[in-house]
C-alpha cells in the first residue's frame, strides 16, 4: 500500500479498494518502525489523521470526489497547524502551538487531504542539508550516512521512504529543488505569489515560496492544485486564475524549445551529472524537444547577491523572536536587555545567529548601499537575463545541484561551501520564476535531479513536460533499499 503514488490512491478510493482510514493506519505504523532510523519528522499527529481520514471516508460514502479527498500528506514545520506544534526546526518556537492554519493547510484541509504530521526541516529554512534542526539532522534514504537536501529535508526523505506519498515543501533558494534532487524525488517551486505565504513562518519574504514534494509530476499536479490560488490575506498572492494542472500533462512535446545555458556546465559541476543531464537532453529531443544553447551572463552573481538578500530579510523577519511577542524566554531575566540578548541566543542556532548578524550588518547605514542596494541590482540583471532567454525558448533546462548529497557532517566547519551548492537554484527565486527538479539517474548509488524553469506563471508546463519525461523513464520508480 504504501507504494502507491497520489494518483493511484485517489483511483484506489475512489474504486473502493480501501478507505482513507485503512490507509492512514498502515502509513502511520511505518512512519512509527521506520522514521527512527530518517528523523523525518518533528511531530505525528495521529489523531488529527485518523479523525480526517473518517471524515473524508464519509464524504466519499455521501458522493463526494476529489483527489486529495482522503490523501495522506505531512507539511514542512513551518506551516501554522491550529493548536499543533509548529517549530520551525528551532528550539526557538519549541513550544508554540500555532492559533490558526497557514492558509497552504487550511485549503488542503478542506479539499480532504489527511495530515500525518509535520516534517522536519533546517531551522528556520535555513541551510542545504537539514542538519541545523534543532531537533537534529534528516539522514537520507538512499544512504543513511548522507544528507538529504535542506531546508525541506524532512519532506523529502519521508516521501523518499515510502513513509507518505507527497508533503509540502517551501523553497526560498531550492529548498524544493535540492531535496528533491538528493532524494530521487520530483519537486516544483511555484511562480512568486502563487501559493499563498500566509501563515508560512517566514525567513526571506520576498523569495518564500511554497511547493509540493512527491514522487511523480503528476503527483506534484494533483497538490499544486490543492495549494495555489489567491489569497486576500497574502499581499503578495497573486490574483491569476489557477489552471487545471492535471489537465496538460499529456500536451505533446513536439517542438518545445529547451534552452541549455552553457554557463551550466562550468567547472564546478561533476562531470557524471553532466553527463546525466546530457541524456535527459537526448530523451527530451527523442519526444520532439529542440534544444537550443542559450546564455546567462549574470548568474555568477547570484549566490552573493542571494547570501546578502536573504539574510536581509531574515535578519527583519526574525527580530519578532524575542522572547516577548514570539518564541522562547530564558530564564530569571535580570533586565529587559538581559532578556532579549539571553532569549535570542538561546533560542537560535549558530547559523540563524550568522545569518541574522550578516543581514543586520548589510542593511546598516553604512554598508546599505554597499551590499544590499547593490545586491538588489544584481536580483534585477537575474531576472533581465531570464527574459532575455524566454524571448527564444519555452523551458530552461540544467542541473538542479552542481554534486549529488554530501556525507552528514562534511560541510558544517565551511558554511560557504554549502552556500556555493545552490548555484543552480537560487536564480529562480531571485527572479520569482517557477522552477521543477526531477529524477535524472544515479552517481554512486546517490540520485540526481534535472532541473526545468518556466516563465511566470507557467507551472502547468513544467509539469507537463516532466510527466512526459517520467513516461519515457523510469528514474523516479526507484526505491531506496530498506524502505
Ligand atoms: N540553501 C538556501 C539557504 O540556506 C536555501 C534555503 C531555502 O530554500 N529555504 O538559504
Amino acid at each position: 500500500m504504501h507504494q502507491m503514488t497520489l494518483a493511484e490512491i485517489a483511483r484506489g478510493l475512489a474504486d473502493k479498494k480501501f478507505s482513507s482510514e485503512e490507509l492512514t493506519k498502515v502509513l502511520l505504523a511505518r512512519i512509527t518502525q521506520l522514521d527512527p532510523q530518517l528523523n523525518s519528522f518533528i511531530s505525528l499527529t495521529e489523531e488529527l489523521a485518523l479523525e480526517q481520514a473518517k471524515a473524508a471516508d464519509a464524504r466519499r460514502a455521501n458522493g463526494e470526489s476529489g483527489a486529495l479527498l482522503g490523501a495522506p500528506i505531512a507539511h514542512k514545520d513551518l506551516f501554522c497547524t491550529q493548536g499543533i506544534r509548529t517549530s520551525c526546526g528551532s528550539k526557538m518556537l519549541d513550544n508554540f502551538k500555532a492559533p490558526y492554519d497557514a492558509t497552504v493547510v487550511a485549503k488542503l484541509a478542506a479539499a480532504g487531504a489527511v495530515t500525518l504530521g509535520k516534517t522536519n526541516m533546517d531551522e528556520f529554512a535555513m541551510g542545504s542539508a537539514n542538519e541545523s534542526s534543532w531537533y537534529g539532522a534528516v539522514k537520507n534514504p538512499w544512504n543513511l550516512e548522507n544528507v538529504p537536501g535542506g531546508s525541506s529535508g524532512g519532506s523529502a526523505a519521508a516521501v523518499a521512504a515510502r513513509l507518505l506519498p507527497a508533503a509540502t515543501a517551501t523553497d526560498t533558494g531550492g529548498s524544493i529543488r535540492q531535496p528533491a534532487a538528493f532524494t530521487n524525488l520530483t519537486g516544483l517551486k511555484p511562480t512568486y505569489g502563487r501559493v499563498s505565504r500566509w501563515g508560512m513562518i517566514a525567513y526571506a519574504s520576498s523569495l518564500d515560496q511554497g511547493g509540493p514534494l512527491a514522487r511523480t509530476a503528476e503527483d506534484c499536479a494533483i497538490l499544486l492544485q490543492g495549494m495555489a490560488g489567491f489569497d486576500q490575506n497574502d499581499s503578495t498572492s497573486i490574483d491569476e486564475p489557477v489552471p487545471d494542472y492535471s489537465a496538460s500533462l499529456g500536451d505533446s512535446l513536439q517542438g518545445l524549445r529547451i534552452g541549455v545555458p552553457k554557463e551550466y556546465f562550468s567547472a564546478g559541476l561533476d562531470p557524471r551529472i553532466a553527463e546525466l543531464i546530457q541524456n535527459s537532453i537526448k530523451e527530451l529531443q527523442k519526444l520532439g524537444a529542440v534544444i537550443k544553447e542559450i546564455s546567462l551572463p549574470n548568474m555568477q552573481h547570484a549566490i552573493p547577491a542571494y547570501y546578502v538578500i536573504a539574510p536581509a530579510e531574515a535578519s527583519s523577519n526574525l527580530s519578532r523572536f524575542d522572547g516577548v511577542r514570539f518564541g522562547h524566554r530564558c530564564e530569571n531575566p535580570e533586565n529587559l536587555i538581559d532578556l532579549y540578548k539571553r532569549s535570542r541566543g538561546e533560542g537560535f542556532g549558530p547559523e540563524v545567529q550568522r545569518r541574522i548578524m550578516v543581514g543586520a550588518y548589510a542593511l546598516s547605514a553604512g554598508y546599505y548601499d554597499a551590499y544590499y542596494l547593490k545586491a538588489q541590482k544584481i536580483r534585477r540583471l537575474v531576472k533581465n537575463d531570464f527574459m532575455a532567454a524566454f524571448n527564444e525558448v519555452d523551458i530552461i533546462l540544467g542541473p538542479t545541484t552542481p554534486n549529488p548529497a554530501w556525507k552528514l557532517g562534511a560541510k558544517n566547519s565551511d558554511p560557504v561551501a554549502a552556500y556555493l551548492e545552490d548555484v543552480y537554484t537560487i536564480t529562480a527565486n531571485l527572479a520569482g520564476l517557477p522552477g521543477l527538479s526531477m529524477p535524472a539517474g544515479f552517481v554512486d548509488g546517490l540520485p540526481v535531479g534535472v532541473q526545468l524553469l518556466a516563465p511566470y506563471f507557467q507551472e502547468g508546463r513544467l509539469l507537463n513536460v516532466a510527466h512526459q519525461y517520467q513516461l519515457h523513464t523510469d528514474w523516479h520508480t526507484r526505491t531506496p533499499q530498506g524502505f
